[in-house]
């Protein structure tokens, strides 16, 4: 039996919390979070964010009591920066210990974990071999748009499909990273999430209720006998045309699509299929994958 990850969401370009859960802010002069953290949570407001995290390079930045100030659910959380790095989003305190430790540390405290850039500087900087021997992390960063202007691919749907077709169901995530402005807005998560109380958005983000996005709102995602149909759109645009890419195991592209939607039969061999939509400027919404319950584990 598949499950469809938007069973229970409201769907539409009204719908949704925009969020990031990479942001470097309010560590001084000289550091990737140069910029102060009341600006910062300033700028993101403006942009349309309602959920946010303060990830700090292995230092802990209690961001949550500016929440009502700025009308946004922020949730503490750091980015673990022994390599390769990882988003420990929900917890209280930074571990020193490895990998694997901050993961359950992160996940005991009811947080959850996110692998970063794992094709900064070259293919596979988190290594596919040490993926396959971590557990409990809830997804990774397909996309962080800082990379491009570094070094490598700031894309990582190649690794996403590596740890699917391992029969591991992690939830892809877009970031900004953000260090300074020219990086914000690039990319993010949409949660089709009831509210944005912080115990909705988390329940939200551990079921896949959410999309990735560096321009497009989704306005249908329907599942029925097997049968998968999508539309994506500007916020606010008469643009009927919008390219739709039906993605399975191993990467595999099972269909290609031109139209004002996409529509995939699966014929039941599929583990997963996840969509990619792409708009006329080469804006783009990754949709979390359909998937066969029976075939997948939690990783
Ligand atoms: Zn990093
Ligand atoms: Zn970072």
């Amino acid at each position: 039996m598949y499950i469809n990850p938007y069973q229970n969401a409201l769907i539409g370009p009204e719908y949704g919390y925009k969020a990031n859960f990479h942001t470097h802010a309010g560590t001084g002069k000289g550091t990737c979070g140069h910029h102060e953290i009341r600006d910062v949570l300033e700028a993101y407001k403006d942009a349309g964010y309602q959920v946010l995290t303060i990830s700090n390079h292995d230092l802990f930045t209690d961001a949550e009591p500016y929440g009502q100030e700025y009308d946004i659910t922020l949730i503490n959380g750091y980015e673990y920066s022994k390599d390769p790095h990882m988003l420990c989003i929900g917890c209280d305190a930074v571990c020193t210990g490895n990998h694997q430790e901050a993961i359950d540390s992160c996940v005991e405290q009811g947080g959850f974990v996110i692998l970063c850039h794992p094709n900064w500087i070259r293919k596979e900087y988190w290594p596919w071999k040490d993926i396959d021997n971590t557990s409990g992390f809830a997804g990774l960063e397909i996309y962080n748009h800082l990379i491009y202007r570094l070094e490598g691919s700031g894309l990582a749907v190649d690794t996403w499909d590596h740890i699917l077709s391992n029969r591991r169901l992690a939830w892809g995530f877009g970031s900004d990273d953000f260090h300074s402005w020219q990086d914000l807005g690039r990319a993010w998560n949409t949660i089709l999430s009831p509210s944005r109380s912080r115990s909705d958005i988390m329940a939200s983000i551990m079921s896949g209720s959410f999309y990735v996005s560096t321009g497009l709102w989704l306005s249908e995602f329907e599942f029925d006998d097997n049968c998968l149909k999508v539309s994506a759109c500007f916020k606010k645009a008469y643009i009927r045309e919008y390219q739709y890419r039906f993605i399975g195991q191993n990467g595999q592209l099972l269909d290609v699509q031109t139209g004002e939607y996409g529509v995939y039969q699966l014929d039941g061999d599929e583990k997963y299929v996840r969509v990619e939509a792409i708009g006329e400027n080469g804006a783009m919404l990754w949709t979390q994958p359909v998937y066969r319950n029976d075939y997948f584990k939690k990783p």
